[in-house]
C-alpha cells in the first residue's frame, strides 16, 4: 500500500525548525529541482515533506561588513551580488531552474549521478562562510567547510560571510553540458588581505585550494562523468586558478 505524504509548510523559521526536529523522516524541499523529478520517477519515496517557501528563510541581508543569505533564497536573486558569488549563481543552470533553485537546495544536494552539483559551494568557500543548521541538538553555526563534511540530517537555515575586497570566478566552458557546470575555481581576497580559492565539479563536494595552479589537481578529487574525464579536469584546473589568480590581482 502507498503511504500518503505528510506535508508541512511552516510559515516562520521556528516552525521550520520545529518541524524538522531531528530530522529523521523529513524530506527538505527548497526549490525542489532535485528532489521533484526524484519524487516524480519513483527514486525517492517521501514521509514527510518539509516546503521551506513560506519559512521566512529567503533573502539577502546586509549588516556592516558581514552578508546573510536565508536558505530559501532563489538562486536568480544572487545573480547580481559581487563576485564570486554572483558570477557563480549566474552560471548555474538557465533562468527557469535559477528562479525556482534555492541557495540551500544547492549547498545541500548531494553529488549528481551524471553531474557535478552544488556550484555555490565553490564561492561560498572561498569567502570563508559560516553556516547555520539546526537538527540533532540544536542549532550550531559552523564554517560551511566542516558543515558540508557532516551536513547529513541537518536543516540548513543561512550562511553568512564578510564581504570581500575582491572576487573572481572561472569556469570551464563547454558547449554540450545541458547546464550542468563541469569545474569550476571562485577567490576571493579578504578585508585582511588573505586569498581563499575553493573548486566544484569535483568527485564530491566543493573542496579548498593553497593557491599553487601546478598543485591544484593533486589537492582534490577529479571524477569521470557524463560531461568530461577526470583526466580533461586534471588538465583545465591550473588554468582556472591561473585565471582566478590574475583576476584577483587586477582587481588590486
Ligand atoms: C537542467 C538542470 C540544470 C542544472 N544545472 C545545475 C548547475 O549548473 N549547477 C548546479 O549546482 N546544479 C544544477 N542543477 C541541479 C539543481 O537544480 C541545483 O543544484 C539547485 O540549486 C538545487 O536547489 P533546489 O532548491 O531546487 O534543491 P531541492 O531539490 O529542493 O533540494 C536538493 C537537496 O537539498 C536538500 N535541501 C534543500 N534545502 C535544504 C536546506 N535548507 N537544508 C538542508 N537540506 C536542504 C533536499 O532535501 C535535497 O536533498 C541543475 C538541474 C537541472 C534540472
Amino acid at each position: 500500500m502507498t503511504q500518503a505524504t505528510e506535508v508541512l509548510v511552516p510559515t516562520s523559521p521556528d516552525e521550520a525548525a520545529a518541524a524538522f526536529g531531528d530530522g529523521s523522516g523529513v524530506t527538505v524541499i527548497g526549490g525542489g529541482t532535485i528532489v521533484m523529478p526524484e519524487i516524480t520517477y519513483g527514486r525517492l519515496k517521501v514521509g514527510k515533506a518539509l516546503l521551506l517557501g513560506k519559512a521566512g528563510l529567503s533573502g539577502v541581508s546586509r549588516n556592516g561588513g558581514t552578508v546573510t543569505i536565508g536558505a530559501a533564497t532563489p538562486i536568480a536573486d544572487l545573480v547580481d551580488l559581487p563576485p564570486p558569488l554572483g558570477p557563480c549563481a549566474a552560471n548555474v543552470a538557465d533562468g527557469e531552474i535559477r528562479a525556482q533553485a534555492t541557495l540551500g537546495g544547492n549547498v545541500c544536494a548531494g553529488p549528481g549521478p551524471d553531474a557535478p552539483r552544488g556550484d555555490l559551494q565553490g564561492p561560498l568557500l572561498a569567502l570563508d562562510a559560516t553556516a547555520r543548521s539546526t537538527g540533532p541538538g540544536g542549532e550550531r553555526s559552523e564554517p560551511l567547510e566542516s558543515f558540508l563534511d557532516d551536513r547529513a540530517g541537518r536543516l540548513l537555515l543561512d550562511v553568512s560571510f564578510g564581504e570581500p575586497a575582491a572576487g573572481a570566478f572561472a569556469a570551464l566552458d563547454y558547449p554540450h553540458t545541458h547546464e550542468y557546470t563541469v569545474l569550476a575555481v571562485s577567490g576571493a581576497r579578504g578585508a585582511d588581505g588573505a586569498v581563499r580559492l575553493a573548486a566544484t565539479g569535483l568527485a564530491d563536494h566543493a573542496r579548498t585550494l593553497s593557491g599553487d595552479p601546478d598543485a591544484a589537481a593533486s589537492e582534490v578529487r577529479l571524477g569521470d562523468d557524463a560531461l568530461a574525464s577526470g583526466w580533461y579536469r586534471q588538465q583545465v584546473l591550473p588554468v582556472l586558478v591561473r585565471r582566478v589568480l590574475a583576476d584577483l590581482e587586477e582587481a588590486r
